[in-house]
């Protein structure tokens, strides 16, 4: 008896041991890699005679043999004032490209190198107003022979499929998406994966990009959406609510929801995941129903009961990071387009965030200066916000990002350390986009634009400095959405 009990003592321990090392040890798939802090750094030097490009970043290769990639907007508007998007000879919306990385460990990476990974992926242009950029962002799906997916690990990223190929333009401090989808990778369960690197198409140079993962099922998937229950209880979904797309809705709405009725009319939800080819109706209706009943919830007199609460349906501690990290970057399209929601095995809805390219002041139609609370004016938020309960861990949480990765001293020299990362690469990037930089206007009203990277990272830092000041004095005023005299209850 006595051994049996240390032997399950031991096993115990042992177990215990194997959990902790596999949630803390150096491959955890939840540990955050900032690649500024880990990967080759600038001045590691290099044994190459200098006579092709040689850099420290991951180099991206792209040859579609001689294919215009599409998804270009020609400029034409369809009957929905949509834009028109180029299509492939063949009617598609993708082509497929031999897609290469040199990614070496030893030393800097040359074109002429032997490649560290060689996949074909369909490719197209992605993205709204960023279609109009000269330095496109690009959609990648890794494919086999047989087109179907094919996940491969990218430049120390966890195995993944479907990846974003997205170039830092309308950012002149070229560190926005970078920095924010890292910050966010510390204060939240799941961010997407980035890393920096450089990308040539049919051997044009095409300067600085960021791979990021994408918010997808799959297969290594760190998202957990498995779908092998066939109990709707036990099975994970993905929705986007984002501008109407009318190619994602094959003619039809996924979901009627509130959301789409009190924001704009051209925002809906989109079931992401199940893909299509395996979303049958009856599955439709049962995550339309699901989705329909947290809405209710939320927007009902009972929001603050038992039955009926909001916590009932959502990852509250999810919902409380994505509002800081998108309150703090004023990343205002968050909530209302590119808003990513998904349900995994925890059985509660989670926001994941997704694009900061316009956070910080870079918006194109409107300044957001620092001194302005945005997150309650989306309808989710602004319904949260009427507990008592949720302001208050909004303000403790607020406070204890404040002092790690919100604070001042994190900010700036995660911008600074980063730059230095980056190195030869900015000054590359800035030649290649010379014209762009200094003549392209896009911001309005024009005195917003600015003409260098360096006037650009100066916008960035002081913008983030005031901002933390200023939401130091004046975040707690979000207190007034959930006091009783604004809010009727029908409860106590
Ligand atoms: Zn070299």
């Amino acid at each position: 008896m006595k051994h049996r009990i240390l032997g399950l003592l031991a096993m115990t321990a042992m177990i215990l041991v194997v959990f902790l090392a596999s949630a803390f040890g150096p491959d955890s798939p939840t540990r955050r890699v900032h690649q500024h802090l880990t990967a080759r750094q600038p001045d590691a030097g290099c044994d190459c005679d200098g006579s092709e490009l040689c850099t420290h970043l991951p180099l991206v290769i792209i040859d579609t043999g001689g294919q215009e990639i599409p998804g270009k907007i020609t400029g034409e508007t369809d009957a929905f004032g949509e834009d028109i998007s180029t299509l492939a000879p063949d009617g598609r919306d993708v082509i497929n490209v031999s897609f290469t990385i040199v990614d070496n460990q030893d030393r800097n990476n040359h074109p002429s190198d032997t490649p560290t990974l060689s996949t074909t992926s369909e490719i197209r242009v992605r993205g709204h107003s960023s279609r109009l950029f000269e330095k496109s962002p690009y959609q990648l799906d890794f494919v086999d022979e047989h087109g179907q997916a094919a996940p491969a690990p990218v430049m120390g990223m966890a195995s993944h499929s479907e990846w974003v190929l997205y170039g830092p333009y309308l950012d002149k401090s070229l560190v926005r998406n970078y920095m924010w989808y890292n910050i966010a990778g510390e204060a939240m369960e799941w961010a997407p994966n980035v890393r920096y690197c450089e990308l040539i198409i049919n051997g044009d140079y095409r300067g600085l990009y960021l791979m990021v993962e994408t918010i997808t099922d799959g297969e290594d998937c760190r998202l957990d959406l498995s779908t092998t229950a066939k109990n709707l209880k036990a099975t994970g979904y993905l929705l986007q609510g984002d501008r109407t797309v009318e190619e994602d809705l094959g003619g039809e709405r996924d979901i009627y929801s509130y959301l789409e009725r009190m924001l704009t009319l051209s925002t809906d939800i989109l079931i992401k995941y199940p893909k299509r080819s395996d979303l049958t109706e009856e599955l439709r209706k049962e995550i339309e129903v699901e989705f329909a009943a947290f809405e209710k919830a939320l927007y009902s007199y009972d929001y603050d009961t038992d039955d009926y609460g909001y916590w009932n349906y959502i990852d509250v501690d999810n919902f409380v990071n994505y509002f800081l990290i998108n309150e703090f970057s004023l990343n205002v399209d968050a909530g209302r387009y590119s808003t990513y929601i998904y349900k995994d095995m925890s059985g509660k809805y989670k926001l994941a965030v997704w694009d900061f390219n316009n956070a910080c002041d870079n918006y194109w139609s409107d300044p957001l200066s620092p001194d302005r609370i945005d997150m309650v004016s989306h309808t989710w938020f602004l319904m949260l916000c009427k507990s008592e309960d949720f302001v208050q861990r909004i303000l403790d949480r607020y406070d204890e990002l404040r002092q790690t990765v919100l604070s001042e001293t994190y900010l700036l020299d995660y911008i600074d350390d980063t730059l230095a990362y980056l190195g030869p690469a900015v000054e590359r990037n800035n030649q290649r986009w010379n014209e762009a930089m200094t003549q392209w206007e896009p911001l309005s009203p024009a005195s917003r634009n600015l003409h260098s990277h360096e006037e650009a990272v100066t916008q960035l830092k002081e913008w983030l400095y005031e901002r933390g000041i200023w939401l130091d004095e004046n975040l707690h005023t979000i207190q007034q959405y959930c006091h009783p005299s604004r809010n009727k209850t029908y409860n106590h």
